[in-house]
């Protein structure tokens, strides 16, 4: 690893000042980046902390959404009384994340942050060919192991999967990320890799992100977010869905749905096209099972990473029954 300065930021405007200065990194929890730097993936001259600023780390809830600053720790969100009733899906998939002790360090805007869990990424002394880590340079995944990488959203530069499940969440439910002076949809904030893989946000030098916020919706009140991996915990996602539902006073119409899939594609993935195919029917589960198979439309596997596109509808169907049956 290499040596680097520490600076502890004394408030949010010296932090920023900070970051903006080449090879100048933000330190939150430290659980993916002192990692990153340990491989040699990031080689930070400087690492700015900010993990003490204060009243960057509160949950806000009224009747009109939730706001959650960057530095909530994951543990904190996941537990939080009102985001389990109000935001279920939000708090499953932070349980669902990592293990305890990393939950209990890494914060919210870290998370978002996190990167890639490509081997080739993460391995720099033994495959230089990685475009999302040094441009041009070609992409080791394609045509080796590519048991975890992603099948929709890929490019020939890169086909990375995207690892986090809070942004699966907050994807399907519309959150809004705060950056220091403007805001954007999460959606907005994952940018798929077509020729610079190495952008993955579209942030300025220092910018910094403050908070999440969710509105408040009767489909984010009925959600879950459904994870299958290789093993039952400390695992990240084979294919996962985070789904919201809502019923006509039928209770057996679907007013609203939201579906988003991780594990499977370059960003966190709206699944729009089940959404559309679902909302006005009857909730059955035939008519599911054929819709959620929509999800995985211009899907591209790279041999090993096949059965993804079989797994994907599985999952979303299964979230989207569960929730029928929990309406
Ligand atoms: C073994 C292991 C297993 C894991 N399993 C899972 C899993 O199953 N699911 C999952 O979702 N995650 C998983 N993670 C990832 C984990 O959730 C992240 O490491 C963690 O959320 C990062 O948060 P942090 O505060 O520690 O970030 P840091 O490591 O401090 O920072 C991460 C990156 O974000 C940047 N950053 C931090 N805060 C901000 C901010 N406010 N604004 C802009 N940039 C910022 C940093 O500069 C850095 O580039 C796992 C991690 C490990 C090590
Ligand atoms: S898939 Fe992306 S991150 Fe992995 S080696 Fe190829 S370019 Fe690098």
């Amino acid at each position: 690893m290499r040596n680097f300065s520490y600076l502890r930021a004394t408030s949010t405007e010296a932090a920023r000042r900070a970051a903006a200065l080449p090879g100048a990194m933000l330190l939150a929890g430290g659980t993916t980046l002192i990692d990153l730097a340990k491989c040699g993936v990031a080689e930070p001259d400087t690492l700015v902390d900010i993990s003490h600023l204060k009243g960057l780390d509160r949950i806000e809830i009224d009747e009109h959404g939730a706001t959650i600053g960057a530095l909530a720790r994951m543990s904190h969100v996941a537990d939080n009384a009102e985001i389990k009733s109000r935001f279920p899906a939000i708090s499953e998939a932070l349980w669902q994340a990592a293990s305890a002790q990393l939950r209990n360090m890494a914060t919210i805007g870290g998370n978002l942050m996190q990167r890639t869990r490509c081997p080739y990424f993460r391995d720099p002394s033994n495959f230089s060919a990685c475009n999302k880590r040094q441009p041009d340079s070609g992409c080791a995944a394609i045509g080796g192991v590519t048991r975890g990488h992603a099948v929709l959203g890929t490019s020939e530069a890169c086909i990375a999967m995207y690892p986090g499940d809070l942004a699966t969440a907050l994807v399907a439910f519309d959150a809004t990320v705060h950056l220091d002076e403007r805001q954007m949809p999460v959606d907005a904030f994952f940018l798929l890799p077509g020729t610079t893989p190495q952008r993955e946000h579209p942030l300025e030098p220092g910018e910094m992100i403050t908070a999440i916020s969710l509105p408040a919706s009767a489909a984010a009140r009925r959600s879950t977010y459904l994870k299958v991996r290789d093993r039952q915990s400390y695992e990240f996602a084979a294919a996962s869905a985070a789904v919201g539902l809502e019923l006509e006073a039928d209770g057996r119409t679907i007013r609203d749905l939201r579906v988003a899939l991780g594990g499977v594609a370059t960003k966190p993935w709206r699944a729009r096209a089940v959404e559309d195919a679902l909302k006005g029917k009857v909730l059955e589960e035939e008519t599911v099972r054929q819709a959620s198979r929509l999800a995985v439309e211009g899907a591209v596997d790279h041999g090993a990473n096949h059965y993804k596109i079989e797994l994907a509808p599985r999952v979303v169907a299964r979230a989207i029954l569960k929730m029928g049956e929990a309406a």
